[in-house]
């Protein structure tokens, strides 16, 4: 019965994770992360990472890696990026048709073919700087604690372990339902677009990077790519405002140069 608070930990580790379905939970590596997780009444930064490799490692090998095009062209922008505010990174780039990226607490950061078809470098390195962006912020984190502290004191779970009493599979898929669909507040949104806006601006790349990204993602929720980025989307709330809110911020920053 721990198995469901596995995966709603696990699916809280990463900034984006509509892909965490693909995960074997009962894997003992999983297992033993989840129990490092279950038997700590706070989560710090090592409980998450230890889960966030997991959950990665896991999609790595069941991912189909893009060709060589998408990986030198994400190569190409990250070059001479090595770390995100201290966190040591890796990335790579998976051939899928769902539009996505995300970033974990151990510093990967992963990067669907389908998203770097529609975004030019800008766009791409300000989600990139998004998703990081709610590592940053602990978002990923805060998350993580709250389903643990709700569920514990939900069931009644020790703080130090204990067993979870038996619950009926409905009321588990309730639970987890809830957690994973979870979203983050409009304020994390907002500061993640900040730090996407920053890390685009100050690797070089456009200050309307962020807008145009959102902008374009609120396009395509309209048109015929509406599924694929529906996930992304469900993660990232209020696009049209946020997109709005960054247009603004570029052109106040473009204004104050002459
Ligand atoms: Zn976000």
């Amino acid at each position: 019965m721990k198995r469901i608070l596995t995966v709603i930990l696990l699916a809280l580790s990463c900034s984006a994770c509509g892909v965490m379905g693909q995960i074997n939970w009962d894997s003992p590596q999983m297992q033993q992360a989840a129990a490092a997780a279950l038997t700590a009444a706070s989560i710090n930064d090592n409980q998450i990472a230890l889960l966030s490799r997991e959950a990665v490692a896991q999609m790595d090998a069941q991912n189909k890696l893009a060709d060589e095009k998408y990986q030198q062209r994400l190569a190409r922008l990250m070059n001479g990026i090595n770390d995100v505010e201290g966190l040591k990174i890796n990335y790579k780039v998976y051939q899928t048709n769902e539009v996505n990226a995300f970033a974990c607490g151990d510093g990967s950061i992963r990067v669907y073919s389908a998203l770097m078809d529609i975004m030019d470098d800008d766009e791409l390195m300000a989600i990139i700087g998004h998703e990081c962006g709610h590592v940053v912020h602990k978002d990923t984190k805060k998350a993580m604690k709250n389903a643990y502290l709700t569920y514990a004191a939900r069931y009644a779970l020790g703080s130090t372990g204990g067993t979870i009493g038996a619950l009926s599979m409905s009321a588990l898929g309730d639970i987890g339902q809830a957690f994973v669909s979870s979203q983050y507040s409009q304020k994390q949104e907002f500061a993640a677009d900040d730090y996407g806006y920053k890390f685009s601006t100050e690797h070089g790349y456009s200050p309307y990077s962020m807008a145009k990204a959102l902008e374009k993602l609120v396009q395509l929720a309209g048109g015929k790519q509406a599924s694929s980025v529906q996930k992304m989307f469900s993660s990232h709330p209020d696009s049209a405002e946020r997109a709005q809110r960054m247009r603004q911020k570029a052109d106040a920053a473009s204004k104050q140069k002459p």
